[in-house]
């Protein structure tokens, strides 16, 4: 007997956004994962240091309530990345244990890239971000 699949999920693109609307769903709150927190504010773009953004890449603001998933995993700005991203959760986790209001920093993807030699290089994507944190 093959494996049941429930619904109507029949091409592999509505497959996928609706696993990525589970993994969503089932990621924790901001108020389960950092009890105390009553806001979190995360603006951040992809960029080298000093610029405010590359072409093509506006700032953001995400704003967490208690209430919200706490998405904190972005992905990388490049197509050609492997494994890639940047995950803000230890540094926003990091602030809140210190009971910190504010950072700003940079953060370099965690994924590979083809280097003109064929071999793997890191992904140099860097996103820049700002932290707010209010507590309850
Ligand atoms: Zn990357």
């Amino acid at each position: 007997m093959t494996s049941a699949i429930t619904g109507p999920i029949d091409l592999p693109g509505q497959r996928t956004q609706y696993l990525q609307y589970r993994s969503y769903r089932s990621l924790p709150t901001l108020g389960d994962l950092l009890p105390g927190v009553s806001r979190l504010t995360i603006r951040w773009w992809y960029g080298q240091d000093g610029k405010e953004s590359l072409r093509g890449s506006s700032p953001r603001v995400w704003d967490f309530v208690p209430d919200s998933r706490a998405h904190l995993q972005l992905d990388c700005a490049s197509h050609s990345c492997v494994d890639g991203g940047h995950d803000l959760s230890g540094i926003v986790g990091n602030l809140v244990e210190v009971g910190d209001t504010a950072l700003q920093g940079a953060l370099m993807c965690s994924g590979w890239r083809q280097g003109v030699d064929q071999r793997l290089v890191r992904c140099e994507c860097l996103l820049q971000y700002t932290v707010r944190i209010e507590y309850q």
